[in-house]
C-alpha cells in the first residue's frame, strides 16, 4: 500500500486513570541519597511530585494488544512486522519495533505523561505533611520455605502511589487520510479495557497497579 502522509486529525482520548490499589513505577535509585528509600517511583525533577510514565502505559498498551492478537515476535521482542493494521493491530498503531524500513508512515499513538489530578495532589499533600512525599510505603518480605517464617535479611520497602490516587489521563490518536480511524480507535479502546483487567507497572501479580479508565473519546 502506498501511503500518502496527509494528516486529517487528531483524535483526543482523555480522562482519568484512577488507582485501585498501590501502583509502583520504579524511579532511579541514584538520585536518592543515602539512607533513602530501596525503591523509590519515579517523579518530575522539578516538582517532585509522582507521575506515570507516557511510555508506560504506551508499552502495557502494546504489550497487551500483542498478547491478545498473537504479535509477540519468536524471539520474544515486540511486533516489528510492519504489516498494514488489517493485519497487525499494533505496527501502525505504536509503530514497527526495530524495522527502520516500511511503508506505514508514523506511530499514530501518541500518550502524553500522566500527572496528578489537582484533587488528588491535594489529598496526597496530607502524606507529604507526616514526611512522606505523597507517597506509601510498603514493606514486603520473602518467607523461608523450611521455617515458614520471615527469612533474615529478606525485608524490602516499596514505595507506592496509594490507592485512590488519580492521573490525568492524555492520548492523541493521529489519523492519516487513508487510516481507518474507527478501527484504530476501537483498537486502543480495547487496550485500554484489557489495562482494566490486567495491571500497571510493577509486582502486578502481586496486588499492585490495579487501575481503572474513565475516559471520553473527543473527535477533532
Ligand atoms: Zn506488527
Amino acid at each position: 500500500m502506498t501511503q500518502t502522509l496527509k494528516l486529517k486529525k487528531y483524535i483526543t482520548i482523555q480522562g482519568k486513570l484512577i488507582c485501585k490499589t498501590g501502583l509502583r513505577i520504579g524511579g532511579s535509585k541514584e538520585e536518592l541519597e543515602i539512607g533513602g528509600l530501596d525503591n523509590p517511583i519515579i517523579r518530575d525533577p522539578v516538582d517532585e511530585l509522582p507521575y506515570i510514565p507516557g511510555s508506560s502505559i504506551k508499552g502495557k498498551l502494546r504489550s497487551l494488544l500483542e498478547y491478545k492478537y498473537n504479535r509477540v515476535a519468536p524471539n520474544g521482542n515486540p511486533c516489528g512486522c510492519g504489516k498494514p493494521l488489517d493485519e497487525c493491530p499494533v505496527c501502525t498503531i505504536f509503530g514497527p519495533h526495530m524495522k527502520p524500513t516500511h511503508d506505514l508512515g508514523p506511530s499514530r499513538l501518541i500518550v502524553r505523561d500522566c500527572l496528578l489530578s489537582e484533587e488528588s495532589r491535594a489529598n496526597l499533600a496530607r502524606l507529604e505533611k507526616q514526611g512522606l512525599g505523597y507517597s506509601e510505603l510498603k514493606t514486603e518480605n520473602i518467607i523461608d520455605r523450611r521455617t515458614g517464617t520471615a527469612r533474615a535479611g529478606g525485608l524490602r520497602t516499596m514505595e507506592r502511589v496509594p490507592k485512590g490516587t488519580e492521573f490525568n489521563l492524555n492520548i492523541s490518536v493521529r489519523v492519516f487520510e487513508q487510516d481507518d480511524e474507527a478501527k484504530m480507535v476501537g483498537y486502543v479502546k480495547e487496550a485500554l479495557e484489557l489495562l482494566q483487567k490486567d495491571y500497571l507497572g510493577g509486582s502486578g501479580t502481586r496486588g499492585y497497579g490495579w487501575v481503572e479508565v474513565q475516559y471520553e473519546v473527543v473527535p477533532d
